[in-house]
């Protein structure tokens, strides 16, 4: 389970569902795509039942709400994104990873906690 960038590895394709819960995903991730099309580093998630707070690696902080059909989630797993917030310094390894993860409707992890 560990991210280290060390360890340089071809990436591993990822599959999860389309129906993922948003907060397990953006925990796994930690990429948050903003309404200007920049993709942020997340340095800390804090869930409250149905609401969350993130904090970026850029210092923003927010509120949202876990909705699968909100526009992030959507924008996540379309991968809809004009680049990378350069204050946030998203490592290549992490971006390489979202790269490799794909969304399926029938097929993928659904994150759930066994
Ligand atoms: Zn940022």
């Amino acid at each position: 389970m560990s991210d280290s960038p060390s360890k340089i590895k071809p990436p591993q394709r990822r599959f999860y569902r389309k129906r993922v819960d948003l907060f397990r995903l953006i925990d796994k991730i930690k990429i948050w795509p903003s309404r200007k099309g920049l993709l942020h580093g997340i340095k800390a998630i804090e869930i409250t039942g149905d609401q969350a707070r993130i904090t970026t690696h850029c210092s923003k902080t927010f509120m949202v709400n876990n909705s699968r059909n909100s526009r992030a989630a959507r924008w996540l797993r379309n991968k809809w994104f004009k680049g990378v917030c350069p204050a946030c310094g998203i490592p290549e390894w992490k971006l390489e990873k979202y790269a490799s993860t794909h969304f399926r409707r029938h097929h993928g992890s659904d994150l759930h906690v066994i």
